[in-house]
């Protein structure tokens, strides 16, 4: 085989599956190295992976596998007579059957300049440590190209400390995969990180002597630079194949055997042309890997057809996902949904009731859901309506969090784009081999081991297939990928560094990151505020919508508004301000949900404040249905009331209510209080419950009603009103310090295990009093009417905005 990169040895592995003793296998690689992740060279460019860590078979590996390699070795002779290849320094070989996987080299602009030094592509290893060194010693850098090689070689430069200017001959950044509202996003996301962009300019000439100093642009403006990286395309490396005569055109032409003009030669990867295509991603050219392997193998004689691929960009924080058409015309309908304050961007182009684009921004996850309805050409005209909130808003609650979107995804849905891997294939490697780790996923299926952008997904399919099974141990798991520091560290350091601010935390824990991602922030926050009650303040960027808006998102854009009613007793008076609100505003759905709450449903986002200031003017404030915090307290009626009730639990449930709400917790925490032990508020799958018995009360904690319904652990038995507040308190108190950010209280109690918490609550009883004393404390600073906050002295008032959705793009 010539080439010693992606497609080839992924064809060399596939082929050592289906047949490993077919043939005495020969490599020749231009580049010194085993076989590397060349797509992982931006996450090494920006310091965030080593080199070791891309590697994805080392010179070690070759040798198991009984494979001879020549790294360092380029061909520049294919005998097809004799069927040989030689090298540069006469080594040579014979073969009976030949691969060509040449890849591409990166497009030079024919410019004057072009070759002095300091001028490079971006490529490999080389490139890569051609830009460290720049960056030790030189200050100004600049990109030409802002397409996706292009802005993560700025992204990484940037990250190194130089200064960075991007140049494009386009006005807006990465036009083939984005439009331009998605465009300009990504370009102010980059530009409030220091990047600069110089857009319509069209490079002239790179001036210096020997090495680069200065670029000239066809107006005649000039800018400094000691490094130019060029990233404006690349181009199929055939030339070794055209000298020997094979059929070439814009690559090296194959046939959907992966058969080139010769029956004995093959060729796979960047190299290639069929028919009409050349390549540049590495989704499809794993899959010509397989087609190739079975070929060789003579097995299974697979065929090639060309499919659609999808771009993401892997810049940390920086959600973006592109794939078909981004521009619509005459014959299509643009779906848009914009949220400029929250970055968020949403484009959905159809045709003939099917998806033919998709431009994400900001939000992403929906992204393999919209490409396996468009590369499957699904008629979405059912399902339009509310295409654009995600496939876990589809004939749902529309309360779906993360775990309800995966569940909804089909078997069939691409999880991992490079490799090709579906959520089933990923569900039955998990189920049948029994495997815990992402690690463990990724060596079986390949999930998430190329780019690594779907590894939040992957995580997301383990945690889900496993559930409470999962402990891909949030302890010793680091928060993300943004660190190698565990969600146990991070909270250690908070209290013992007395970090109080985001900022002060990522410095003091050299984050890789900038500003983090979308799975560190929101914990970092949450481990913020729960360690300095008060004293740090909450940063509203960080949280989920739901929680930014304080109302939920319903699946038609509209919101819903629950209001609290303690203990699930309510007024005349209250039900008369509902009843107006609902009036007013003309709220279509009044509904009682399953915690004793009414809810309204079908709320303008516009009309939010007004509607929050109207039931506040009744007595109400906001029920928290959307927060990591306390939701409600269920009570049945009890001794007040019912023949069997032996305390009066609608009373504790009123008092337990008004000392927890507000509170925020790692996970949404729920509360019950039962009047005797037919248990009609099902206290005990509860994260608290409180059954009522005759010598006192009985305390459970970790129950669950959700999917995978968890039913609750006898924490102890206790006298006194007064005490199942204090355990109470004591028991929120020790889940919101310990426990990681987005585990439920089941979850954290399998982890940490009865006897520890019963240790903590129950045995120490100056420790439980003080835990008691620390989260009354939190309480002064979070009992706070969000809603009153927003309605009369108009807090975060862009955000109830109406949000732009509109059929045409202007
Ligand atoms: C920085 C960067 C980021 C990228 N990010 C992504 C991404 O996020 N997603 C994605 O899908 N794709 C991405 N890509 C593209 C992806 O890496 C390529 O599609 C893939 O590597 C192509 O595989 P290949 O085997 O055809 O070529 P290569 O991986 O380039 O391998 C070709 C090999 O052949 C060797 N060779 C060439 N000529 C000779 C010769 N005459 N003799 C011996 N050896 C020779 C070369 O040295 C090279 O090692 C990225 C590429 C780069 C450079
Ligand atoms: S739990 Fe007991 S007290 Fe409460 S309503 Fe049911 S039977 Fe009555």
């Amino acid at each position: 085989m010539i080439g010693n990169g992606m497609a080839g040895m992924r064809t060399i592995e596939e082929l050592l599956k289906l047949a490993p003793d077919a043939y005495d296998i020969t490599i020749f690689g231009a580049e010194p190295f085993g076989n590397y992740n060349r797509i992982m060279l931006s996450p090494v460019l920006a310091g965030e992976k080593t080199i070791d860590e891309i590697m994805i078979n080392d010179l070690q590996w070759y040798k198991n596998n009984n494979i001879t390699l020549h790294a360092n070795k380029t061909v520049v002779e294919i005998n097809r007579a004799e069927k040989k290849v030689i090298a540069e320094d006469g080594t040579f070989e014979s073969y009976d059957r030949l691969l060509i996987a040449t890849g591409s080299n990166p497009f030079m602009l024919p410019v004057p300049g072009g070759k002095l030094s300091g001028v490079i592509g971006f490529r490999d290893i080389h490139d890569v440590d051609t830009m460290l060194d720049s960056a030790k010693t030189k200050k100004k850098a600049v990109v030409i190209g802002a397409g996706l090689l292009g802005l993560e070689a700025a992204n990484g430069l940037k990250l190194q400390g130089m200064d960075v200017t991007v140049v494009h001959i386009m006005d807006c950044l990465m036009e083939r995969q984005l439009d331009k509202p998605a465009a300009k996003l990504l370009q102010s996301e980059l530009e409030s990180r220091g990047i600069k962009f110089l857009l319509d300019a069209r490079t002239q000439e790179i001036l210096g002597d020997d090495h680069v100093s200065r670029i000239r642009f066809a107006d005649g403006a000039e800018i400094e630079a000691d490094l130019v990286v060029m990233a404006v395309g690349i181009r199929p490396n055939f030339e070794l194949a055209q000298k020997a005569d094979l059929e070439c055109d814009r690559g090296i032409v194959v046939s959907e055997t992966m058969l080139s003009s010769d029956p004995s030669v093959y060729s796979v990867g960047e190299c290639v042309q069929f028919e009409e295509h050349t390549y540049g991603l590495v989704a499809p050219l794993f899959d010509m890997a397989k087609v190739c392997a079975s070929q060789l193998a003579d097995i299974d004689h697979k065929h090639y057809v060309h499919t659609e691929t999808s771009t993401k960009l892997k810049v940390s924080g920086v959600d973006l996902f592109s794939a078909g058409i981004i521009n619509g015309n005459e014959a299509t309908d643009d779906i848009i949904f914009q949220d400029p304050a929250n970055g968020v961007y949403k484009k959905i182009i159809l045709q003939d009731h099917k998806i033919v684009g998709v431009v994400l921004y900001g939000d992403t996850f929906d992204g393999s859901w919209y490409f396996e309805l468009l590369r499957e050409a699904t008629d979405v005209s059912e399902m339009r309506s509310h295409l654009l909130f995600g496939q876990a808003h589809l004939g749902d609650s529309g309360h779906g969090g993360v775990n309800d979107a995966i569940a909804a995804m089909s078997d069939d849905a691409e999880i991992c784009g490079c490799n090709g891997v579906t959520k089933g294939c990923v569900t039955k490697a998990i189920i049948e081999k029994g495997l815990q780790t992402l690690d463990e996923v990724r060596a079986h299926t390949k999930a998430s081991a190329s780019c690594g952008s779907c590894t939040g997904l992957v995580e997301q399919v383990l945690a889900h297939t496993l559930g409470a099974d999962y402990s891909d141990s949030p302890s010793e798991k680091p928060v993300c990928k943004c660190t190698d520091y565990t969600h146990d560290d991070v909270r250690k350091a908070i209290t013992e560094q007395k970090l109080t601010s985001l900022k002060a935390l990522m410095n003091a824990m050299e984050w890789r990151t900038v500003d983090g991602c979308a799975s560190c922030r929101p914990a970092l926050n949450y481990y913020l505020i729960a360690a300095w009650p008060g004293k740090v303040e909450d940063d509203y960027r960080s949280r989920f919508i739901n929680e930014r808006i304080h109302a939920n998102i319903q699946k038609d854009g509209t919101y819903s508004v629950i209001p609290r009613i303690w203990g699930g007793v309510t007024t005349a008076d209250e039900l008369r301000t509902i009843a107006d609100v609902a009036d007013k505003y003309e709220i279509p759905t009044v509904k009682i949900t399953g915690g004793q709450r009414i809810d309204l449903l079908g709320v303008k986002k516009e009309d939010l404040p007004a509607v929050w200031g109207d039931l506040n003017k009744g007595g109400m404030i906001s029920g928290h249905a959307y927060s990591k915090g306390l939701r409600t307290v269920k009570t049945c009626v009890g001794q007040e009331w019912c023949r069997f009730g032996t305390q009066k639990s609608m009373q504790m449930g009123i008092e337990l209510e008004k000392m927890t709400w507000g509170s925020w917790t790692p996970a949404k925490f729920k509360i019950a209080v039962s009047g005797c032990p037919r248990n009609c508020a099902e206290a005990t799958i509860k994260d608290f419950g409180v059954v009522a018995v005759d010598s006192g009360w009985e305390l459970h904690i970790a129950g669950n009603g959700g999917i995978k319904v968890r039913v609750t652990d006898l924490l102890c038995k206790v006298k006194t009103e007064d005490e199942v507040r204090e355990y109470c308190g004591a028991f929120m108190q020790v889940y919101r310090e310990e426990a990681h950010y987005l585990e439920r209280t089941a979850h954290w109690v399998e982890r940490i295990g009865l006897p520890y918490v019963k240790q903590r609550i129950v045995e120490d009883s100056e420790g439980r009093k003080a835990l008691n004393k620390r989260f009354l404390e939190s309480q002064v600073y979070a009992q706070v009417d969000p809603w009153a906050e927003r309605a009369s002295e108009g807090v975060d008032a862009h955000e109830f905005v109406a949000l732009t959705q509109i059929n045409k793009q202007q």
